[in-house]
């Protein structure tokens, strides 16, 4: 990708909630339209970075995931630091993550920057049958603690693009 401006953007954003929601499979999906059926921990690599451009303007995102971590509620203060993006993901078919969020939040409000730009992912939509969270609990929640809100399937591919970029769209407004 050209450069012409000259001018560059990284922006650090980070996937948080509970374990077995599908943090990992909307990153792989996102970045490399992968999907994993097994659920494993991940290891190894530590964020994905997405090139875009917007207005001309190169941005870079790098969207960092959890080891498996958030499994024993040890996410480091570390994997926070300098994000300026969030995703917090709870599953639609799991009230518990959803009930989770408030806590997720809370570690948000302590580790990261009060103005980091957050986006309440409901995923696992294809589980429509085993529903156990309303759209609307989500989207009320979302009004009151003023993020952005979307329903996703890492599975079938649908909103996974959007969860991330209105993220980055944001934040370059916020910066440009
Ligand atoms: P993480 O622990 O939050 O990173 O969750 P993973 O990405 O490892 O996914 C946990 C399990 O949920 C795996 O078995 C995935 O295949 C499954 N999963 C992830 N996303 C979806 C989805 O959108 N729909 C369905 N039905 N299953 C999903
Ligand atoms: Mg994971």
């Amino acid at each position: 990708m050209e450069n012409c401006g000259g001018e560059e953007y990284l922006f650090k954003i980070v996937v948080i909630g509970d374990s077995a929601v599908g943090k990992s499979n909307l990153l792989s999906r996102y970045a490399r339209n992968e999907f994993n059926p097994n659920s494993k921990a991940t290891i190894g690599v530590e964020f994905q970075t997405q090139v875009m451009e917007i207005d001309g303007k190169e941005v870079k995102a790098q969207i960092w995931d959890t080891a498996g971590q958030e499994r024993f509620r040890a996410v480091t203060s570390a994997y926070y630091r300098g994000a300026v993006g969030a995703l917090i993901v709870y599953d639609i078919s799991r009230r518990l993550t959803f009930d989770n969020v408030a806590r997720w939040l809370e570690e948000l409000k302590m580790h990261a920057d009060s103005n980091v730009v957050k986006m309440l992912v409901g995923n696992k939509s294809d589980l429509e049958h085993i529903r156990e969270v309303p759209v609307e609990d989500g989207r009320k929640l979302a009004e009151s603690e003023g993020l952005f809100f979307i329903e996703t399937s890492a599975l079938d591919n649908t909103n996974v693009m959007p969860a991330f970029q209105i993220v980055v769209r944001e934040i370059y407004n916020n910066v440009s």
